[in-house]
């Protein structure tokens, strides 16, 4: 079979399982996975570390222009063997734990709004996924990184059921968080995300639909590869 070399673009609301589908996607097909919430969270935590925002919460767009024209800002993927998933580095340091705590996610989404730090992401996410076998999750891939895609697919569930979703995930790992900052967190980047000037969130019009609220991650997988093998040319 030729599994051919597709591109998967995989979008939606916060905290709805998309890098979970996307990564069993990817390892259903052998397919490589990108997590572009993960890129901005990298450079929401350059942002932190290196002060550029003030009391007010306003960013210092200045400087982190300056950052990027000094290609200060290095963002990858490595695989950890050991626990056999990618994790994300910045400037060579592994941020993969402190990129997912309340800190990076409540001062994501704004810096996700600026024009240039989008212009800066795409260019690399194209770079990484043009030559295909690829599944990359985020807000704005099948309507602007990858409006070619193969497949669409736009992910959503019900508020309540994600904040659960993420505040139980995030206990696990010891975090600690209440279910109402959870759920005011997602209910804020879901606002940010739909209504800023630059990509905004919204579903392609060529995208499939889902909505996971009420099935399992087998269902939702079952589905997804259903649609994919719609699209394989099996020789
Ligand atoms: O996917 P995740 O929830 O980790 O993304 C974090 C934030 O990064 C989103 O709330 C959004 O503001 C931003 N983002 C984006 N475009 C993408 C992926 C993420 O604006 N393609």
């Amino acid at each position: 079979m030729n599994k051919n070399k597709l591109i998967i673009a995989i979008d939606g609301h916060s905290s709805c399982g998309k890098s979970t589908l996307a990564k069993a996607l990817s390892d259903y097909f052998s397919y490589k996975f990108i997590d572009t919430g993960a890129m901005y969270r990298a450079v929401t935590l350059y942002v932190i570390q290196y002060n550029l925002i003030d009391s007010e919460n306003q960013i210092n767009e200045t400087e982190l222009r300056k950052a990027f024209e000094q290609n200060l800002i290095n963002i990858d993927f490595r695989f950890i063997d050991r626990k056999k998933i990618s994790e994300t580095f910045l400037n060579n340091v592994n941020i993969e734990t402190e990129i997912r705590g309340v800190e990076v996610s409540q001062l994501v989404s704004p810096v996700a709004k600026i024009d240039f730090v989008r212009e800066k992401l795409v260019e690399q996410q194209r770079k990484m996924g043009q030559s295909g076998g690829i599944v990359m999750d985020g807000r704005d891939i099948g309507t602007v990184v990858f409006p070619n895609a193969d497949l669409k697919i736009f992910l959503t569930a019900r508020p309540d059921v994600r904040a659960k979703r993420r505040y139980d995930e995030l206990i696990s790992k010891g975090m600690k968080v209440t279910y109402n900052e959870i759920f005011k967190n997602i209910e804020e980047r879901d606002f940010i995300d739909s209504n800023r000037d630059e990509a905004p969130l919204r579903k392609a019009d060529d995208a499939v639909l889902i909505d996971n609220s009420d099935i399992t991650r087998e269902e939702q997988l079952k589905i997804a590869v259903d649609l994919i093998n719609g699209k394989i040319n099996i020789k």
